[in-house]
């Protein structure tokens, strides 16, 4: 059986998905970016859709998993851009600087600070895109829309990060309207904080609203079991 069969068919309909989502709201699909979030996904599963050769964004949410897999050989070899895009500690933030190009979480001043601090040390740059909170659960993180300019601000100022975006998760809800109406609102606060025209990112959207979220603008949406079902490994 050829493993790389039902991965080659999803990868099509994700991105199939996304054009027609640009079609129905006149943009390009050109400026939009599929990140592929691998944190669930078998090592083989993963390595036969960066053989695609389609794929040069990934999404991992825990610091360790990801480093026992990004830094083998076999995964090394590929050119992706690895973003992080779990909640990270602090005391997690030396690895992540080594590992990760992006880091699609920032939520505080602490962690950025530390991020800058061995950035420098390994004198690299590191993107990083301020995550805001679009729900009320306690556990989600993030930061008001309200407070999202305040700590972009703040994080200019430290050298060896370049803020270039906002990430947010979507409630899990049916409700397209409310889906839309929220993406609308992220998407108005990164055009007033993130002029068009120098590189920059919005990444919403997941497998139950990534195409919600292109229509309103997404250019970086994060899909993962859309991407690996039904290959993905249990919990
Ligand atoms: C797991 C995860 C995703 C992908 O979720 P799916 O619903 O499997 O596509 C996207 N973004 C973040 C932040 C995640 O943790």
């Amino acid at each position: 059986m050829n493993i790389a069969a039902p991965l080659q068919q999803n990868l099509q309909a994700v991105q199939a998905a996304i054009r027609q989502a640009c079609n129905r709201s006149a943009r390009s699909h050109k400026d939009v970016t599929l990140m592929a979030v691998t944190k669930y996904a078998a090592d083989a599963d993963v390595l036969a859709l960066l053989d695609t050769g389609k794929i040069s964004h990934i999404g991992e949410s825990r610091v360790q998993q990801a480093q026992a897999r990004w830094t083998r050989p076999e995964f090394a070899k590929y050119p992706v851009i690895k973003h992080f895009i779990g909640h990270l500690q602090k005391n997690k933030a030396a690895q992540a600087a080594a590992l990760f190009d992006f880091i699609d979480s920032i939520d505080n001043l602490q962690t950025a600070q530390a991020l800058n601090l061995h950035a420098a040390k390994l004198g690299k740059t590191l993107r990083v895109l301020v995550q805001i909170k679009l729900t009320d659960r306690e556990s989600q993180s993030g930061v008001s829309l309200a407070q999202a300019p305040v700590l972009v601000a703040q994080l200019k100022a430290l050298k060896q990060l370049h803020v270039c975006g906002y990430m947010g998760i979507a409630p899990q809800t049916d409700d397209t309207a409310r889906l839309r109406a929220l993406f609308k609102e992220v998407k108005a606060a990164f055009d007033r904080d993130f002029p068009a025209g120098r590189e920059r990112y919005l990444s919403l959207g997941m497998s139950n609203d990534f195409e919600v979220a292109v229509e309103e603008g997404s250019t970086l949406p994060r899909v993962g079991s859309r991407l690996f079902a039904p290959h993905l490994e249990e919990l």
